[in-house]
């Protein structure tokens, strides 16, 4: 007896994109409403394409290693969504419930802790859900959890749909659009100093929270023009309001969705990659404290490796020491991630070895230029020290 009553399908679930151990990957689970038994090969291809949709789209593309994707098969009685607004009203039996908010008409939604109490049922390793609702118009939105994203399949920019709403979920940043409420001038009505912790909006024309980006010399407020299409500078109108609210770039998919990410949102997926997952999976040979030094006969070569989860960009840094010295020497520094191979000398005293330790470093960092901000770049940086004594 399951605790949520669900009807699975068989299986469970299925791991559609399989790019490593879910302990060091940003896990995404894909699960789907008011979809019956006869449509569960219509949610399976509607997965993938969401799956695949997701692969195109920067930064998510570049850092794809860092993602797994699975599929939950669940079974729902009837098709479609709860919808107030058609007359009659729709009240389908779906197995998650999901509904279109009677005070928003596009608002699409569910129960997240019935969705996140399912996903954990069905056994799959989930860091994030994204909810596919056979619903027969057009919505999406996440709730306050930011753990679920919903939307509707029936919109032929469905997918994109869905990850402007991982992009609220997963990278964590504010609508840019507006439109949908009356405008409000949030900076003069309320004074604000700073909207609210969204890193992708301001009302902050002096020093936006984005003032590493800027480009050098642009107006502010940026005209909303399309040869300010690559400036990055203040645009005013984001976070529903047309009035005292200003976006970084004037084009991003958390405005429109046929958009990329913005520099900034795109730096927050990047930011939303290295909280849940390291630059690296381990380092080898394995050691770790109180782990006694690795003993070497200094014959042969030592080869260290970084299992790195991606293996372009990385910055790295080898170094070694003797211990008795203080200084480390740089061995080798490189821009792209590589092994490393020490021919460490042995110690000789009147044609006797002795035994010297040695301190062999490895410290790792996302090089990318997508990076500005310094505490985005150090959640990504790694380190890895071995003991190892010449004999
Ligand atoms: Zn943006």
């Amino acid at each position: 007896m399951s605790l949520t009553g669900v009807n699975w399908g068989s299986p469970k679930y299925t791991t559609m994109v399989n790019n490593g151990d879910p302990d060091n990957r940003l896990d995404i689970v894909i699960i789907g409403d008011g979809y019956t038994t006869a449509e569960q090969t219509m949610f399976n291809e509607d997965a993938r394409v969401l799956v695949d949709a997701f692969a195109q789209i920067e930064p998510i593309r570049t850092y794809i290693k860092h993602f797994n994707f699975h599929r939950i098969n669940v079974i729902s009685k009837e098709s479609g969504a709860i919808d107030p607004h058609t007359d009659p009203p729709q009240k389908p039996d779906t197995a998650l419930k999901t509904f279109f908010s009677p005070i928003a008409e596009r608002r699409l939604i569910g129960p997240d802790p019935l969705v996140m109490l399912v996903a954990t049922e069905s056994g799959a390793p989930w860091d994030k859900i994204l909810c596919i609702v056979n619903a027969p118009r057009r919505g999406g939105a996440t709730l306050a959890s930011m753990t679920v994203g919903y939307a509707s399949r029936n919109s032929n920019d469905y997918p994109r749909i869905m990850i402007h709403e991982a992009g609220h979920i997963i990278a964590r940043v504010m609508d840019e659009y507006t439109g949908e409420l009356p405008d409000i001038d949030f900076a003069k009505d309320w004074s604000l100093p700073s909207f609210l912790p969204w890193p992708n909006i301001d009302t902050n024309l002096e020093r936006p929270k984005w003032w590493r980006w800027l480009t050098p010399g642009v107006d502010m407020p940026t005209p909303d023009v399309q040869a300010n299409n690559d400036v990055v500078g203040a645009f005013q109108g984001a976070a529903y309001t047309n009035l005292g609210v200003y976006r970084p770039q004037r084009r991003c998919l958390m405005r429109r969705h046929n958009h990329d990410f913005c520099v900034v949102c795109s730096e927050r997926w990047i930011r939303a990659v290295y909280k849940r997952s390291r630059i690296a999976d381990g380092f080898l040979p394995e050691f770790r404290l109180p782990q006694p030094p690795i003993r070497w006969d200094a014959e042969r070569p030592l080869i260290f490796k970084a299992q790195v989860v991606r293996g372009k960009g990385i910055k790295t840094v080898w170094r070694t020491k003797k211990l008795e010295q203080i200084r480390w020497r740089r061995r080798q520094a490189t821009s792209d991630y590589q092994d490393f191979m020490v021919t460490l000398e042995a110690n000789r005293f009147g044609g006797q070895k002795i035994p010297t330790a040695w301190a062999i470093e490895c410290i790792l960092e996302d090089g990318s230029d997508r990076i500005r901000t310094p505490s985005i770049r150090s959640l990504s940086r790694q380190k890895q020290r071995w003991y190892v004594i010449t004999m």
